[in-house]
């Protein structure tokens, strides 16, 4: 059986001067293997995450696993607690509207140097070198004399359990949303170890969240050394998994999406004998710069005709939004759909909207994986 720990790690202080805190599930095995790192609800709303660890821990719980494996559930004590009225806000720091996902450390300024001190060591050894070094780089950010911002200080707390870790899963959710993973390009055949019906492959470069924080330092480190001519056999990665809409938790949704997480770790030999299998379903892929928004042209009240994962064939409604201002005139309704074939993946969460809401997110241009 697995051994489950549980620690507080601080990721702040509240304005009394309180600790903000994190709680952090560490399920170790008996043989070494791979490391393992989940998170959840880094973003406020997006709770069904907190399920899904729930469901994870009790079954590793009954299990023998290989390496380790850390959980996460509740990743921001502040976006969680960010409510409005009924609603969590919890995207965004509501002092300066920075998305809480977009503050992991990323500088790899240090990299020509490093590939030079270890273009002869071996594979293990660049791991273990490269992996400190990263974290060595946010041990120092913690201790700038300049400090750092609120969210850093809980975004580099949790990169620095992430970095340490071979295969890193972040769980969110959309809106109102299917259930989609974010891939990076490199690691395409993993997409299909997850019971996750699309699929959106990210290009290998930083953009701010903590997949690309994590995978692409290890992808820029394998480029570098085989510009020297060097193969680097070092497997790191990482993904965002958003497990369907905000606000909302399921336990029988859960129990699904802990399948489709434990057939990626048995894939990925956390367990002996490879014992989960993912399900056999049909993927659609779509690559990021196809994946397309749809901006309301009014502001007004929604009807959402499209469901999610339902192909909308070019010209058929998307949605209808009502002026009812406009009452006697030609344009009290207005009909939105597409000239091309698309596949929605998400959309609003509220039934008003401004002129320029982000009505719905679309793969565009889709292919079966
Ligand atoms: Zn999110």
């Amino acid at each position: 059986m697995a051994e489950i720990s549980r620690t507080n790690l601080k990721v702040g202080e509240n304005v009394s001067g309180q600790a903000q805190t994190i709680a952090v599930f560490t399920v170790k095995g008996s043989e070494p293997g791979p490391n393992v790192y989940i998170q959840a609800n880094l973003h406020g709303a997006e709770i069904q995450g907190n399920a899904v660890i729930f469901e994870l821990l009790n079954r590793l719980s009954e299990l023998d696993i290989r390496g380790q494996i850390t959980l996460v559930p509740q990743a921001n004590p502040l976006g969680l607690n960010q409510k409005s009225g009924e609603y969590t806000l919890g995207r965004f720091d509501p002092v300066t509207g920075a998305n809480w996902n977009r503050m992991y450390y990323h500088d790899l300024d240090f990299l020509p140097e490093f590939v030079e001190q270890h273009i002869n060591a071996d594979d293990a050894t660049v791991r273990l070198h490269f992996a400190a070094k990263l974290s060595q780089r946010m041990s120092d950010a913690f201790h700038s004399p300049m400090g750092l911002k609120t969210g850093q200080n809980i975004c580099y707390t949790l990169q620095q359990m992430a970095v340490e870790a071979d295969y890193v899963l972040d769980l969110h959710t959309g809106p109102n949303s299917s259930k989609h993973l974010y891939v990076p390009e490199y690691a395409r055949a993993s997409a299909h170890y997850f019971n996750i019906p699309h699929v959106l492959f990210i290009p290998n470069e930083f953009d701010g969240a903590l997949d690309e924080a994590t995978f692409v330092p290890w992808w820029t480190l394998s480029q570098a050394f085989a510009d020297k001519g060097r193969v680097l056999s070092i497997e790191r990665e990482a993904f965002t998994l958003e497990l369907g809409s905000q606000e909302a938790i399921s336990f029988d949704e859960a129990k699904l999406d802990a399948d489709s997480i434990m057939s990626y770790l048995s894939h990925k030999e956390v367990f002996a004998n490879n014992p989960y299998q993912p399900k056999q379903m049909t993927r659609y892929g779509c690559m990021l710069e196809d994946y397309k928004t749809v901006y309301s042209p009014r502001g007004g009240l929604v009807e959402y005709k499209a469901s999610h994962s339902e192909v909308i064939e070019a010209g058929q409604p998307l949605a209808r939004i009502l002026n009812i201002q406009r009452y006697g005139f030609d344009d009290v309704l207005t009909t939105i759909s597409l000239p091309e074939t698309v596949l929605p993946i998400l959309h609003y969460s509220s039934g008003s909207v401004l002129q320029g809401a982000e009505l719905y997110k679309v793969f565009y241009k889709y292919f079966e994986l």
